[in-house]
């Protein structure tokens, strides 16, 4: 089973897949937490990528589709990936679609988290305050949204054409939307 969490910037993605993989045999694949590692570490990825990731522009999608390439055989082993932060662009959904098909495998399911921009913002604000991630100041969240409106969005009817997306009220309790895409797993299950 291979799940794609899609959404826009602080929509709870990150959340929910932590949530997933406690119920679910499945590895969490996030391009941010793997790019945010690489900058921890000091690697020259990590320095590469540092100031595009503080603007909140993409990370070439080079980058991020070696990334996953390098995680896919560890997923398939686990049971299936949830895509979190990932494909981000119609190039990268491509990358992924031929990667998989390469190993006899597809994405199952892509679940559409809706929010709403001024709840993001709002959840945003919360998010700098508490952690600080120098993403998530006022104006690089502007970027990120841009971002995800001009490039990730397109994939949304990507998506349709393959007959997999489904739609998710991300607006509700963490709680809620975790059973929505529960209950949206076990339908494309069975
Ligand atoms: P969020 O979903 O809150 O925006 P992420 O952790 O997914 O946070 O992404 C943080 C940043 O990492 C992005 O703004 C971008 O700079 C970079 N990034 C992450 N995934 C990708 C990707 N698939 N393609 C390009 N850039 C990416």
């Amino acid at each position: 089973m291979n799940l794609i969490l899609f959404g826009p910037p602080a929509a709870g993605k990150g959340t929910q897949a932590k949530r997933l993989l406690e119920s679910r045999r499945m590895v969490q694949l996030s391009t941010g937490d793997m790019l945010r590692a690489a900058i921890a570490s000091g690697s020259e990825l990590g320095q590469r990528v540092q100031g595009i990731m503080q603007r909140g522009e993409l990370v070439s999608d080079e980058i991020v589709v070696a990334l996953i390439e390098e995680r896919l055989p560890e997923a398939e082993a686990a049971g299936g990936a949830i895509f979190d932060g990932f494909p981000r662009t119609i190039a990268q959904a491509q990358a992924l679609d031929l990667m998989l098909k390469g190993r006899g495998k597809r994405i199952n399911l892509v679940v559409r988290l809706r929010v709403d921009d001024p709840a993001l913002v709002e959840r945003v604000a919360g998010r700098f305050a508490e952690s600080g991630r120098a993403d998530d100041n006022p104006e690089s969240f502007k970027v990120r949204l841009a971002a995800y409106n001009a490039q990730t969005a397109p994939l949304l009817p990507y998506y349709q054409a393959q007959g997999n997306l489904i739609e998710v009220d991300g607006m509700g309790s963490i709680d809620a939307v975790a059973q929505a895409i529960d209950k949206a797993l076990d339908a494309a299950h069975g």
